[in-house]
């Protein structure tokens, strides 16, 4: 069986990221570049969730291929309208974002709730603005 079949063939542990429980999933993927995401089950050795899993991560190949996914950070315009920008850029100026309001406020002026993807983000700003 050669790598590219074998890895078609193979459900992948994963936590879903879609809200701030983190489901243990298992994901089938192929045939394109093997990123298509091609099953979805709930991963029933999870120690939470135990093989749960809802209607979102149902569809996380939607979510996936979907031609209005965003690919990249986007920026608000003066006009209203969003522009495209790379992730040091967006870190760096939400950062600074965050500094100036710690230095004018005190950093008890700021709290964050998020989960699932949007944690690892945080916590890189946390670190940069504490
Ligand atoms: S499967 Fe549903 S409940 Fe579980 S983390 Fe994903 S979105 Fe949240």
């Amino acid at each position: 069986m050669d790598c590219k079949t074998e890895s078609q063939n193979e459900w992948k542990k994963t936590a879903c990221i879609l809200c701030s429980l983190n489901c243990g999933l298992e994901v089938k993927t192929g045939p394109v570049e093997n990123r298509e995401i091609i099953g979805v089950r709930g991963d029933k050795a999870h120690p939470i969730s135990q093989g749960y899993y809802c209607e979102k991560a149902k569809r996380l190949s939607y979510y996936q291929s979907t031609a209005d996914r965003l690919t990249s950070p986007m920026r608000r315009k003066p006009d209203g309208t969003y522009e495209p920008v790379d992730w040091d850029t967006a870190i760096r100026e939400v950062t600074e974002r965050f500094l100036a309001v710690k230095k004018k406020f005190g950093g008890e002026s700021i709290f964050y709730y998020g989960g699932g993807g949007k944690v690892i983000t945080l916590l890189a700003l946390t670190r940069k603005v504490s």
